[in-house]
């Protein structure tokens, strides 16, 4: 018998990851740069997978990989996050577990190493959902997360991204380099283990030059995280103020669970119709109970990987 087809076929079992919404340009993408991004999307599925195909659970899975992808420097979290207008890094991120909807949410943190973990460890050891700057980074310290010094998040292409604009009033999202080549950065994960559970993670260093104190939609539940075993876990990328206006995650959710929608149908609905009558440019990973996937943006691409429950890959940057 074959262990691993048998656990796929009655685990049911399926995950999905996202590295941000709107990419570098094709034209732009080098053979040597995209193969970089794709190893950094595949060992964060693999890792996210391995540990849902060993029985353990979508929470653990969604942290592993968010984890992953924030050690990895091309992505806008954890390790590559951007500058803030004070050149300083700020990150944010949030995590929610479908069966309960416990969640945690940490914003404006500084020296974190993965602030996913941080988001976790305040779901399970606090009384709280969301802890920010240095209250989080005081119970951070008190629960032995792991800190790094401001050198580890250095990266010379952050810098000069920042530099360019860093006197002007304008903030980007990473990457944008003249008017038509946006990425938003940003990574996340969901999942559905063989429980049935689901979990969502999502992380992220934020907008270029954004100013100091700014929080976008990462870490709000219902906005760029949210898991709900009835309906869906979401995770989101993309302009974060358009994406907190319009309760993106939750919204997803909202629409299956009270007006019938099927995931597919409430994904492309928000992403192509309500967020683009506000200018809200982006992307969402989403599974549903049924492990059906959607992988859904509205911009030129979005860095995303997902494995269905019937064990197939997927890896892509643009459109098809
Ligand atoms: N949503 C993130 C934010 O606004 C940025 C991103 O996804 O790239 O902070």
């Amino acid at each position: 018998m074959n262990i691993c087809n048998t656990k796929n076929t009655i685990m049911n079992i399926s995950i999905a990851i996202h590295g941000g919404a709107g990419t570098i340009l094709a034209s732009k993408m080098t053979n040597e740069l995209e193969a970089n991004y794709r190893k950094g999307l595949q060992d964060a599925l693999n890792i996210g997978y391995d540990i849902l195909k060993q029985g353990g659970s979508s929470l653990d899975a969604v942290e592993a990989s968010v984890k992953s992808m924030e050690d990895f420097p091309l992505f806008n979290a954890g390790k590559g996050s951007v500058f803030n207008n004070k050149g300083a890094h700020e990150m944010d991120a949030s995590i929610m577990y479908g069966k309960t909807l416990e969640a945690g949410a940490v914003s404006s943190v500084s020296n974190i190493k993965n602030p996913i973990v941080l988001a976790k460890t305040i779901m399970q050891k606090s009384e709280h959902v969301f802890l920010c700057k240095e209250g989080a980074e005081e119970f951070a310290k008190l629960n032995g997360i792991e800190f790094e010094n401001d050198a580890y998040f250095y990266n010379d292409t952050r810098y000069q991204q920042w530099q360019e604009i860093k006197d002007s009033d304008t903030f980007q999202l990473d990457h944008t380099d003249n008017k038509h080549d946006k990425k938003f950065g940003t990574v996340g994960a969901v999942a559905l283990d063989k429980e049935g559970n689901l979990s969502a993670a999502t992380s992220t260093g934020g907008m270029t030059n954004k100013k100091f104190g700014r929080v976008g939609d990462t870490p709000m539940i219902g906005a760029g995280t949210y898991a709900n075993n009835n309906t869906c876990a979401v995770s989101c990328t993309g302009h974060g103020e358009l994406f907190i206006r319009s309760v993106v995650a939750y919204d997803i959710s909202c629409l299956m669970e009270y007006k019938g929608m099927s995931l597919s149908e409430a994904c492309k609905f928000v992403v192509h119709d309500k967020l683009i009558k506000i200018g809200g440019e982006g992307g969402i990973i989403a599974i549903d109970k049924n492990a059906n996937i959607c992988l859904d943006f509205n911009s030129e691409g979005m860095y995303r990987a997902s494995v269905d429950k019937d064990g197939k890959e997927f890896i892509a940057i643009y459109k098809n």
